[in-house]
């Protein structure tokens, strides 16, 4: 997928994902979205650095780049939704483009990718993108609401639990 695709993806889906973090459809919303747009969007554009440095869709597509952007928030307690940028970036050249991604690399220079892809020119790329976008918000609501905060604030977590438990007099 090009730039645009990227941008474009990560623009909607951090409007998306607004609503789903911050669902009160206030001020509160309006902020989340604007906190998240930035990182998001910059995420989905770092990838593609390795058109200059590296090998394109080797160096910085692979899960070890991903972790290092998921370690970020929860190491260091910056760069909170970075890696939901990064992560919607492989998504969508594996789901929207016929080439795949060297997810293991540098282990392995094998390109992982799916035969739905359309080509970065095609006519249907925008439409592919919707769609790709529109399903990573359904998976992101239900990551969210079920498992982990979005935003990986460990140390919140950590607080949720400790006075969850000192609620229920553990
Ligand atoms: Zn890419």
């Amino acid at each position: 997928m090009n730039k645009r695709g990227h941008v474009l993806n990560a623009l909607l889906l951090a409007i998306g994902l607004g609503f789903v973090i911050e669902p009160s459809l206030g001020a509160a919303t309006a902020r989340t979205v604007a906190e998240i747009t930035v990182p998001i969007v910059l995420g989905a554009l770092f990838p593609d650095v390795d058109t200059a440095f590296g090998r394109h869709r080797k160096t910085l597509h692979s899960l070890p780049v991903l972790g290092i952007f998921l370690a970020y928030p929860i190491v260091f307690g910056n760069l909170q939704y970075v890696w939901i940028g990064v992560l919607t970036h492989y998504l969508l050249d594996v789901v929207g483009s016929r080439r795949g991604i060297a997810l293991f690399h540098p282990l392995s220079d094998r390109e992982f990718g799916l035969p739905s892809g359309v080509t970065t020119s095609s006519k249907y790329a925008d439409l592919v993108t919707v769609v790709v976008t529109a399903v990573e918000l359904a998976a992101f609501w239900a990551l969210h609401t079920y498992v982990v905060t979005l935003d990986l604030d460990v140390s919140a977590a950590t607080r949720a639990a400790s006075e969850a438990a000192a609620g229920i007099g553990i």
